[in-house]
């Protein structure tokens, strides 16, 4: 079969393999560019991507990505690690215990998104049976009798059984079916409200601790802050805030960034010995989407991003899109075409749903505790699942909850195993005993403000004075 892949993101790429596998001729059209030449590490660093901002940012792959890899892209996975990534054993966190067989899946991907990106492209383009084009942007569909023909590229059009929407969260094959007379069903979201603050580093020394699964760092009442360990000794450090949270803009200044770095428990350890690899990059999340992809016109499929955005918080969207990649080649290894739309919407409710409704329900969650922290009020919500199990996890030194809390946040269980009754009764017995202590060390928004205030007005000093402490003219 011929199938035209719109979009060569992890969603596009990870069909794009499955397809071929099973020797499909697939053609992938990408608006970007071609990874530059070079070591894929520096290339990743020097790739201008104007239509994947999410490239530039803090990225991690959970334990259900290394598992969507393991199994489906060994190759992939030996190319990442040849490149400078490494697989880390998240149990070195555990609780005292007896270690369980599931424990060998608990790994993370160490590798920066830009890195990933260009391993993955090139491992796609080497790949007999897939015709991977830069520069392509797909404006259409070419619809024949009902059913999808080929996919258009201004007037041209490229013939297709099967054309896959994997145009990322703007999902361009919606409009593209509506201009084709198919009204696209409606779309569920839920607010993530998050500006992302990035910065990358080099760290001269072995890898600090990490104590929140594949991270470092802490959730706090009116902010995130997180590091992630990346390829060839860089990590990123990055900040979640709220998008209003005027208090904390100054974070796009370096200065001010590697102070509240400095001050944030887990993360200031690791700056100890790094250098900065560059500014810092700012970023407004996206909101959690999920569409519901029933109501496509025959033979037009959508896949990642294009089907559901979680919240980046949480760091799965590209395990998801590449685990939803391979699924759906073995959609369409079972179903005609025409069967396809009914098979891709049970996919979607079976493999993305529960992660959009875990991610919506943490989300107004967090926002309402965030937003209360800067009013300076009090958030009087009952915890979620996620919140409640955490913080039982915190609490005691029982690995069996750490285990629970870590295989959700890892993708390898789903939400729901969190409120299944064994699990729940012990998050209840857990609580009884007293709540989780903060961080030690963890400011408050006050002390953190102070801090960021101290080193702003220290770099307006630093760039207000020469070498010699003279005012520049
Ligand atoms: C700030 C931020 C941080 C994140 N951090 C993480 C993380 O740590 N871990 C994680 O797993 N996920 C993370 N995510 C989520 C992750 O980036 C997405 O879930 C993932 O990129 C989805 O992959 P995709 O292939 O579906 O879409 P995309 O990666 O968006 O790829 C879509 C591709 O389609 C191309 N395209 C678009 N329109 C067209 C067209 N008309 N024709 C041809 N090509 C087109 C684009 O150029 C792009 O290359 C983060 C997201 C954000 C915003």
């Amino acid at each position: 079969m011929d199938v035209v892949i719109a979009g060569g993101g992890a969603a596009g790429l990870a069909a794009a393999l499955a397809l071929a596998d099973d020797g499909h001729r697939v053609v992938v059209l990408e608006r970007g560019s071609a990874p530059p030449p070079g070591p894929a590490a520096r290339a990743g660093e020097v790739w201008r991507r104007p239509t994947s901002p999410q490239s530039r940012h803090a990225h991690t792959l959970t334990s259900f990505g290394v598992a969507a890899l393991r199994g489906h892209a060994p190759a992939l996975l030996a190319d990442l690690l040849s490149a400078g990534a490494s697989t880390v054993d998240l149990t070195t966190a555990r609780p005292p215990g007896e270690a369980v067989p599931g424990d060998a899946e608990l790994v993370a991907l160490a590798c920066r998104r830009s890195t990933f990106d260009v391993v993955l492209h090139r491992h796609v383009a080497a790949r007999p049976g897939v015709d991977l084009r830069y520069g392509t942007r797909v404006t259409g569909l070419d619809v024949t009798g009902g059913r999808v023909t080929g996919a258009r590229v201004g007037a041209h059009v490229v013939p297709a059984d099967l054309v896959l929407d994997a145009t990322g969260r703007r999902a361009a094959g919606r409009q593209w079916s509506h201009a084709r007379g198919v009204a696209p069903a409606a779309v569920r979201t839920g607010p993530t409200s998050v500006a992302a603050y990035v910065r990358f580093y080099r760290r001269r020394g072995p890898f600090g601790p990490l104590n929140r699964g594949n991270a470092a760092g802490v959730l706090a009442d009116h902010y995130a802050g997180v590091l992630h360990p990346g390829d060839n000794g860089t990590f990123s450090v990055a900040f979640g805030v709220l998008p209003q949270d005027d208090g904390l803009r100054a974070l796009r200044d370096p200065e001010v960034f590697d102070a509240v770095g400095r001050v944030t428990p887990w993360v200031g350890d690791w700056l100890d010995d790094a250098v900065p690899l560059g500014d810092v990059r700012v970023m407004t999340c996206p909101p959690n989407a999920f569409h519901a992809p029933e109501s496509s016109p025959t033979g037009l499929v959508a896949v990642g991003d294009a089907v559901c955005v979680t919240d980046p918080l949480f760091g799965r969207g590209v395990s998801l899109a590449l685990a939803h990649g391979f699924a759906l080649a073995g959609l369409v290894r079972a179903h005609a075409v025409a069967d396809l739309g009914a098979a891709a919407a049970a996919l979607a409710d079976e493999l993305l749903l529960p992660w959009f409704r875990q991610a919506c329900e943490e989300g107004e969650d967090r926002i309402a505790r965030w937003r209360a922290s800067v009013a300076g009020t009090a958030a009087d919500r009952p915890p979620t699942a996620l919140r409640a199990a955490g913080a039982a996890a915190a609490a005691s030194r029982d690995p069996e909850l750490w285990r629970g809390v870590v295989r959700v946040l890892m993708g390898l269980d789903r939400p729901d195993a969190l409120t299944a009754p064994p699990f729940a009764d012990r998050v209840r017995r857990a609580l009884a005993a007293g709540p989780p202590l903060p961080p030690p060390g963890l400011p408050d928004r006050s002390a953190l403000l102070a801090v960021a205030a101290r080193a702003g007005r220290r770099a307006r000093v630093d760039l207000a004075s020469g070498p010699d402490g003279d005012r520049v003219a």
